[in-house]
């Protein structure tokens, strides 16, 4: 019987919210807070009427810690689980060592001037946080998340060694609109505008913005996709946990249509993440495209189609070359249909859920700061087939 307090009315908010509600037995009591209120009563909307179950709001400003703390005080969460944004990472962290409650989050941080995400401002609260007696598991999303899931599992139960990996992410949903990104546009767009970069023989090698491509093709009759090679924060962690690890890489599919728009909206400067001046007022040009797109979660209801995000694996086994996916499939109506939410958000939420659900029942309870694969996969991957993201494996 647990509280949680869940940071962030937003796309993926909005799933972790539904989830929790659905696994009551573990999450008796749910708290969520965002900037914006109306945001967070328009969710438990929602979940009161899909599943019956009350969920409190408050309002909470995540990059204040004082005003954090005291509401961490007043409510006595067991758990803060953000789906903020990962600018609110290093706020939300503060405000767990200073109360003594546990934390978790989908994405790792990233300060609001450098589009640069890295896990070493958040793995130098370490110490602190054993000191503390309290944990934080970093990135329980998707990608991060169960794709790292997806590594621990390989390791422990498929290979002796990891030689290479390959992380594929394939959205082959459509939304119908020219442009709009599946989570938030300002997050996706630094992420996706910056050089790529993988790991190969204990080196990270560079490329310029996704200028290296494959075509892969998808199972289950999602067919031939191409994809983009990019970097991706669940790479950091990896190449320090994953035995015999000789290269890793993570790729993504793009449209033309999505590809040809970022490419014009980056010639003309709206992706700038510095202040210009506009009217005698200071605007960043990426927040006020982020102002006129659609959000993510008004997508919901006009998505079709499915996404495919797996791991390939190449390795040896007893002394036997290997290959394998690990993938999970979802769709994005079927995920409209359950929570009223699209399958981005959804391949968020459900994990963030699970972590959750891991820490709260003791199966994944270590103080201080640890990624994903740092945990035994098993009970996560059973969860994932419970809790709506079951996953396929086939030997290659
Ligand atoms: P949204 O923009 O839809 O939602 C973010 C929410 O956070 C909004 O409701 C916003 O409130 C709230 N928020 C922002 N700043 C603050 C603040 N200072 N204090 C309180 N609340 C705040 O984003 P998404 O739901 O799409 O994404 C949420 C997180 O999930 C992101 O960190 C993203 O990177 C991560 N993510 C991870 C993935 C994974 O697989 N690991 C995949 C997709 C997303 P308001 O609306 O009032 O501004």
């Amino acid at each position: 019987m647990s509280h949680v307090l869940i940071i962030g009315a937003g796309g993926v908010g909005s799933v972790v919210v539904h989830k929790c509600a659905q696994v009551s037995e573990v999450f008796s009591k749910i708290t969520l807070a965002s900037r914006t209120v109306s945001k967070c009563e328009a969710i438990a909307a929602s979940v009161k009427e899909r599943t019956g179950v009350q969920v409190a709001v408050e309002k909470v400003d995540a990059d204040n810690v004082a005003e954090t703390a005291a509401l961490i005080r007043r409510i006595k969460p067991d758990l803060v689980l953000n789906v903020a944004l990962p600018y609110q990472d290093l706020p939300l962290m503060d405000a767990c060592l200073e109360t003594g409650v546990d934390y978790l989050d989908t994405a790792n941080y990233e300060p609001p001037d450098v589009a640069k995400f890295e896990y070493k401002w958040q793995w130098a609260y370490r110490q602190r946080f054993e000191k503390a007696g309290i944990m934080a598991l970093l990135g329980s999303g998707f990608d991060p998340g169960v794709t790292n899931v997806y590594c621990a599992w390989a390791q422990k139960h498929h290979f002796d060694e990891i030689h290479t990996l390959d992380i594929i992410d394939c959205n082959a949903g459509d939304h119908g609109q020219h442009f709009a990104t599946n989570f938030n546009p300002e997050i996706n767009i630094r992420e996706i505008t910056q050089r790529g970069r993988y790991w190969e023989h204990g080196e990270w090698v560079e490329t310029d913005p996704l200028s290296w491509s494959m075509t892969y093709d998808f199972p289950e009759g999602i067919g031939p996709k191409k994809c983009f090679l990019m970097y991706h924060e669940e790479l950091e962690s990896l190449v320090q946990n994953l035995r015999g690890l000789k290269r890793a890489r993570f790729w993504m599919t793009f449209s033309e249509q999505y590809l040809t728009h970022l490419r014009v909206l980056e010639n003309v400067g709206m992706t700038r993440i510095d202040p210009v001046k506009y009217q005698g007022a200071e605007i960043v040009p990426i927040q006020f495209l982020k102002a006129v797109l659609p959000e993510p979660a008004s997508l919901g209801p006009l998505t079709k189609g499915r996404t495919c995000i797996g791991c390939v694996f190449k390795g040896v086994k007893d002394g036997k070359a290997k290959q394998m996916y690990v993938y999970n499939i979802c769709s994005h109506e079927e995920a409209f249909r359950e929570v009223g939410s699209q399958a981005i958000s959804y391949t968020t939420g459900v994990p963030a859920m699970i972590g959750a659900k891991m820490m709260l029942q003791g199966l994944w309870q270590r103080p201080g700061v640890w990624n994903m694969e740092e945990f035994d996969p098993d009970p996560f991957m059973a969860d994932l087939n419970t809790y709506g993201l079951p996953w396929t494996v086939v030997e290659l």
